[in-house]
């Protein structure tokens, strides 16, 4: 998905001055963002205070929405640099296609994970015919300097690790969680699970405890760590944590999402992640004159133009906020 939001901001962040060193419970609220006409989406990340948990740098949350007599996702070509994206879905499916060749529909409970390194394009839309509901959350990796100029490529894993206990089954889209690993490409120390709790389940995952985590309540009503966590909002946990308690009280969906605090300060502005103004400034030109992303075929439809640049300099703070 993309970040249609015509008033892009600048998100400077990164750096370990963001992380909390030790367990918190801070509950983080969405804000609702219009995606295109049909669309609107809870945005969690980033927000007021918290810019990232671990690498991850963006999430989305969607839906359920009845979109039997709707397009459902309608989302042009856009370039991103500098990240990856993540498609998860809890009911319907995406159609992607990007400048790579790819083509692919992603259904529950499937990764789909775009690299886009250096450069990308790409489509989602809801395929036609589709599915009544439309559910699911679309998440951002920030790349490390060391692998932001990877070549782009696409990844369609129909068939993930999980992990369960009485009550719970836990799907591992990114990472490794207890000895469950994806085959999805990594690029830092991270993990991303999908939680299905039983309603009556009380339980408790094990974690990493030099790792930062939050998690996502996608359906149902759970405490996470003792915490009432509604769906569409978001438990930042902070690190130091060995154990995470889970109650659910209905079945419930939760993405924990996690990794090695983001060691480096990144800019962030429209679909792109870079280092500096400059960098930042280049490819929304190379986006507008054609000449690095791409082309995305067979969508139907014109690619998205980008915003104005905002009228400040992007530029990183260091490592406060
Ligand atoms: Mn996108």
């Amino acid at each position: 998905m993309s970040n249609l939001d015509r008033q892009a901001a600048l998100s400077v962040c990164g750096g370990r001055g963001f992380v909390v060193a030790e367990p918190v419970r801070e509950l983080l609220s969405p804000r609702r963002v219009q995606l295109g006409e049909s669309t609107e989406v809870r945005r969690l990340l980033p927000n007021l205070g918290r810019r990232m948990v671990g690498a991850w740098a963006f999430v989305d949350h969607y839906g359920p929405d009845d979109i039997a007599d709707e397009p459902g996702m309608q989302v042009p070509p856009h370039p991103h640099m500098g990240l990856q994206t993540v498609s998860w879905l809890h009911d319907g499916e995406v159609l992607h296609r990007d400048s790579t060749g790819s083509l692919a529909t992603i259904r529950p409970r499937e990764l789909g994970l775009m690299t886009s390194g250096r450069a990308i394009s790409h489509s989602e839309e809801s395929p036609k015919p589709h599915a009544r509901f439309l559910h699911g959350a679309q998440l951002w990796v920030a790349l490390p300097d060391a692998h932001r100029d990877v070549e782009p490529q696409f990844q369609h894993h129909t068939e993930l690790p999980t992990v369960t206990a009485p009550g719970l089954t836990a799907t591992v889209i990114l990472g490794a969680l207890d000895g469950a690993a994806s085959p999805g490409t990594t690029y830092t120390p991270i993990v991303g699970a999908d939680l299905a709790l039983a309603g009556g389940t009380e339980t408790s995952l094990p974690l990493d405890p030099d790792f930062e985590y939050a998690v996502l309540a996608m359906s149902g009503e759970s405490h996470v760590d003792g915490v009432p966590v509604l769906p569409g909002s978001m438990l930042y946990l902070g690190c130091g944590r060995s154990e995470l308690p889970l109650r659910a009280e209905s079945d419930a969906g939760l993405l924990l999402l996690g990794g090695e605090p983001f060691d480096e300060e990144i800019v962030m502005w429209w679909n792109f992640i870079g280092r500096s103004n400059e960098e930042i400034a280049q490819a929304r030109s190379a986006w507008l004159d054609g000449s690095r992303f791409g082309e995305v075929k067979g969508y139907d439809g014109v690619p998205l133009p980008a915003p104005e640049l905002p009228a400040t300099r992007l530029k990183p703070r260091g490592r406060v906020r």
